[in-house]
């Protein structure tokens, strides 16, 4: 998992909101939904790396 406090100042380059991890390999933008993918723990916080919410895999309860 990311460390917290690294958690805590990554932040989407769209929005420039915070981020959340639904899991290891997931970033989620709090704004926007768009979510990024973490490679070997390494997060990458690129536009167009990033996966459109509503993509497959989204939960749909929200
Ligand atoms: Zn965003």
């Amino acid at each position: 998992m990311i460390d917290r406090e690294l958690l805590e100042i990554l932040a989407c380059p769209l929005c420039k909101e915070t981020v959340t991890q639904p899991d290891e390999a997931t970033l989620e933008c709090v704004k926007c939904g768009r979510r990024y993918p973490v490679r070997e723990g390494i997060p990458v916080m690129l536009v167009e790396e990033a996966a459109l919410p509503g993509d497959a895999k989204k939960n749909r309860n929200k």
